[in-house]
């Protein structure tokens, strides 16, 4: 038997979640690696599939937690041997698939990466998919000419776990990074991540009016989208470039194709679900050399199974700061 967060709906459509006891044998069985889960964590995704919005998850009852990271049980995979530690994140994993909200998940082994020497399994799901992804944002930005004198990088949604992850990563790179938030309270936390600059949420939150602006950004990690991302588009200096991540103010593009055309800016999609191994490993091995430990702490709030209905709420209203660390046992 195992613990683990089970969301169900009923037949007039009601979704609730609950921890459980689950049999060994209820895991998926096309799967081919059986973890022990050791620490899941919370993300945006998370809270549209523990509240059951977003159309994500089809199937109930079902097991969410789109990432986790643990030590391998049992494997018919040559890649993989018991003992071994790994972490993963994407491929619908607790979307599509029962994912990491238990102490045990049964998932296939091309999905899996081992853990890199350095971060622990806590650690690894301090960072989750939002750090991961927003690794992925700054390594877009560089493979497209973002050098650290080039002037100040903007990251929106920056209290946010992909936020305050990005801002990590680009102030220890050396970039000075401008951080917006819609929490004035957060300005302390952010400026403690290493943001220079905190621009106020209802600055860039109006539709554009004029295509272009002044040239302001050097580049930008969007957790935001909609609105805000329309905005900063017509903000971006001469060939700057934007990494799309979120729209957690709305999937709306509301903007017009003039900075793309008369400042050659670009708009670069940064999907974490799909990553090929090979760059999933480049990415973990940057987040070890690139995001100071000491920083993610600082980052972290820690949960258990039972606190997860409420936190997936939370996160949808935009509630929660930096990354939750989720102790499945
Ligand atoms: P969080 O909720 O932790 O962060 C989102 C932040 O956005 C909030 O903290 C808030 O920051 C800001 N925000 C929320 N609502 C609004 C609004 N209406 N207008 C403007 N700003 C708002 O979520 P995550 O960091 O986990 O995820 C951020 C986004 O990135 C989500 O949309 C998520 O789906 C997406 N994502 C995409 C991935 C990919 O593969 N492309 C992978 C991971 C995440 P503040 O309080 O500072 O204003």
């Amino acid at each position: 038997m195992f613990k683990a967060l089970v969301v169900d709906k009923s037949e007039e459509g009601v979704v609730r979640s609950e921890v459980k006891e689950l049999e060994n044998n209820s895991l998926p069985v096309d799967g081919n690696v059986t973890v022990a889960v050791e620490y899941s964590t919370v993300n945006y995704k998370d809270g549209l599939c523990i509240t059951g919005n977003g159309g994500l998850v089809r199937n109930y009852p079902h097991v969410p937690g789109i990432d986790f990271a643990g030590t391998v049980e049992e494997s018919d995979d040559d890649r993989y041997k018991v003992g071994d530690k790994v972490v993963l994140t994407g491929w619908r994993v607790g979307e599509a698939w029962w994912g990491g909200y238990a102490q045990k998940a049964r998932v296939k082994a091309d999905w899996l990466v081992p853990l890199p020497d350095g971060l622990s399994t806590k650690q690894a799901m301090a960072v989750g998919t939002a750090g991961f992804t927003a690794m992925l944002a700054v390594m877009a930005l560089e493979d497209h000419g973002l050098k650290p004198d080039q002037g100040d990088v903007l990251v929106t949604g920056a209290a946010g776990g992909v936020g305050s992850i990005a801002t990590s990563i680009l102030a220890s790179l050396g970039y000075s990074v401008a951080g917006v938030t819609g929490r004035p309270d957060t300005a302390d936390y952010l400026k403690e991540l290493g943001a220079s600059r905190i621009v106020a949420r209802d600055e860039l939150n109006e539709v554009v009016k004029r295509p272009l602006e002044s040239e302001t950004w050097a580049g930008c990690v969007d957790a935001v989208g909609g609105a805000m991302l329309a905005r900063v588009l017509g903000q971006m200096k001469y060939g700057a470039s934007v990494s799309a991540v979120g729209l957690a103010g709305g999937a709306a593009l509301p903007a017009t194709v003039i900075p793309f055309l008369l400042r050659g800016v670009n708009l670069l999609g940064i999907d974490s679900v799909m990553q090929p191994f090979v760059n999933r490993q480049r990415a973990w091995q940057r987040v070890v050399s690139d995001l100071p430990l000491g920083k993610l702490e600082k980052m972290v709030q820690h949960a258990t199974l039972n606190d997860l209905p409420d936190l997936g709420a939370a996160i949808l209203k935009g509630a929660v700061q930096g990354r939750v660390v989720v102790d499945v046992n």
